[in-house]
């Protein structure tokens, strides 16, 4: 028994009294950092075709091993990218990725960033494996989403000098015939954790694309 069984008290009082730091999340979300390290994005040129290289840059990059990118050729019948190749297939695994942005830092297009979601809890294994169709940006005015041609007269070069900043006018999206599923179904992360769960193939979450000119966190005004 406590001398003065009041004193018991002393530090329920005192609280009593001082700044509430409860947060009625999900009610109230509380802004993030500009730069803060959330989901990533897939960006696109100005006239829509896509940043991604196909180069696995990022994907060697990364310390957990959360990438999967697979690279294809660009036809002039099915053009997704300026240049030569483009990313076929591209994946993050939400279950390994710790958000530290090397990735992004690796990416030689600016085609990866990073927004500020960070809501990215879900209920299975299978939709926390993003896809490209989820990564990639959406659509802004002056864009045509690919496959499409590259701008008459214009490089890749150019693409990157600035040059193009819109879809030229006529511009119609090419019928895509790559449905960008795996060419390996099985194993994609390694044999010793299977991308999903140890399934050889996963349906793909019900996550929509990137809403277009989100705030990046380290990209900012990128497309
Ligand atoms: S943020 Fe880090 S852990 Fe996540 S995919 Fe990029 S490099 Fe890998
Ligand atoms: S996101 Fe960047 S680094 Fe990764 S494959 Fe595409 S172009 Fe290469």
């Amino acid at each position: 028994m406590p001398e003065n069984p009041v004193a018991g008290f002393g530090v329920t009082f005192k609280d009593m009294f001082k700044k509430r730091l409860t947060e009625q999340y999900p009610e109230y979300k509380k802004p993030t950092a500009p730069r803060f390290h959330g989901r990533h994005q897939l960006n696109r040129h100005p006239d829509g075709l896509e940043k991604c290289i196909g180069c696995e840059l990022c994907a060697w990059a990364c310390p957990a091993d959360a990438i999967y990118v697979e690279g294809a050729d660009n036809t002039d019948e099915e053009r997704y990218s300026p240049g030569e190749r483009y990313g076929r297939v591209y994946q993050i695994n939400y279950l390994r990725c710790i958000l530290c942005g090397l990735c992004v830092e690796a990416c030689p297009t600016r085609a990866l960033t990073m927004t500020n979601e960070y809501e990215l809890a879900d209920s299975s294994r299978e939709s926390l494996i993003y896809t490209k169709e989820e990564l990639l940006a959406g659509l802004e005015e002056g864009m045509v989403d690919s496959p499409h041609a590259i701008f008459p007269g214009m490089t890749e070069k150019d693409y990157y000098r600035g040059l193009v900043t819109e879809a030229a006018p006529g511009t119609v999206r090419q019928t895509p015939t790559d449905t960008g599923a795996p060419q390996e179904s099985a194993d994609t992360f390694g044999a010793d954790e299977p991308a999903a769960a140890g399934d050889a193939t996963f349906e793909a979450a019900p996550h929509g694309p990137m809403t277009h000119g989100t705030v990046t966190s380290s990209g900012e005004g990128e497309r």
